[in-house]
């Protein structure tokens, strides 16, 4: 893709990168496709390598290690690992292993910013920045990325609420593609009751998948949000301004919204003086949260051993279209019923 050109995503014969010191050649099995990529694709995101005229993509992949130089880490060769999307500038936070809190903006995304990607016969990383993934989850394991940034988001609703007593019973995911669907997932493993919704029939997939976790599904083209009560816990992953607007005022006293989507410019849809008066009088708190560091993935290989035991086959069913490299445009084309879309090098 040449970043900032829409449509130009393109199949190349690439030259095979070149390890430097505490680099690891990995070779690619699968890379999921999300949300950042369709934008990268449609122009409005993204940023090629210095020195190159395009970006490849792919920051969800799992792959093996092909090469690696002698290290401590035990990182060898035939490791099955899911490598990590950000590395680090020289800021506090990054050079502390918080990358994903990176207080400058310099840092560079693998696949989005300023790195290659994963979705290549073989790609570079970091040694440092490699989660292994052990065998009885190797055909899930594409999907710790997305889940890395909900375990992101969760775990820090629940730091942030370490502020006084909170007790959280009732939760609201809004959307439902793969990392809301993975919210719920995280959100029912720690005992919440959880509503999902979003615009797809109550039959769709993903409906269902929210259903099949024991979660509560609405649409809301038939329901509106503000008769849906209020809650302790708010996810908003859909990017619509509005709607996160809207779902602040669904906070109990004391509860915590945390926001995942990315959001376009916007005029103001709501009364701000409103607004921050329900912050106020309910000790109420919304946060953004991006990325994710190493930490998250490992939590996240954690959570995914139990929900391969409690909800299983739920995690195998967000794969909704698996197609080789040679037909990489369909992967870019999901449907709207699609949830997570995979190129498998393992076909042709
Ligand atoms: C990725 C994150 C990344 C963010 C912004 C998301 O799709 O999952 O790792 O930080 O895009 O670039």
């Amino acid at each position: 893709m040449t970043p900032g050109k829409a449509g130009s995503v393109r199949l190349i014969d690439a030259p095979q990168p070149n390890a430097s010191a505490g680099q690891v050649l990995l070779r690619t099995s699968k890379i999921g496709i999300c949300g950042t990529d369709l934008e990268i694709i449609q122009g409005e995101y993204g940023e090629a390598p210095l020195g190159s005229e395009y970006l490849i993509f792919g920051h969800e992949c799992l792959a093996t290690v092909e090469d690696a130089p002698n290290n401590s880490a035990g990182v060898r060769k035939g490791d099955l690992v899911v490598p990590t999307v950000r590395r680090p500038d020289s800021c506090l936070n990054c050079q502390s292993g918080e990358s994903d809190m990176c207080l400058t903006g310099q840092y560079k995304e693998h696949g989005i910013k300023g790195l290659h990607g994963f979705c290549s016969e073989y790609s570079l990383s970091d040694l440092n920045y490699l989660v292994p993934v052990p065998a009885e989850l190797s055909d899930v394991a594409v999907l710790l990325e997305p889940a890395s940034v909900a375990e992101k988001g969760v775990f820090q609703s629940f730091k942030i609420q370490e502020r006084m007593m909170w007790k959280p019973t009732k939760a609201l995911v809004l959307g439902t593609g793969p990392v809301g669907l993975l919210t719920v997932l995280l959100l029912k493993l720690r005992g919440l009751d959880v509503t999902a919704v979003a615009t797809r029939p109550k039959d769709s997939l993903k409906a269902r998948t929210v259903e099949k976790i024991g979660g509560t599904y609405v649409n809301a083209n038939d329901q509106p949000i503000t008769s849906l009560g209020k809650f302790d816990l708010i996810m908003e992953e859909t990017g619509v301004a509005s709607l996160a607007a809207e779902a602040q005022g669904l906070l109990n006293n004391n509860g915590v919204l945390c926001l995942l989507g990315i959001y376009r410019p916007n005029l103001a849809t709501q009364d701000i003086g409103h607004s921050y008066d329900d912050i106020v009088l309910g000790n109420k708190i919304t946060f953004g949260s991006v990325n994710a560091n190493k930490r998250y993935f490992l939590s996240g290989i954690q959570d995914f051993r139990i929900i391969q035991q409690k909800f299983p086959g739920v995690l195998n069913s967000m794969f909704t279209r698996r197609v080789g490299p040679s037909d990489y445009s369909q992967a870019y084309n999901p449907t709207k019923d699609d949830i997570k879309s995979v190129i498998d090098f393992d076909l042709p």
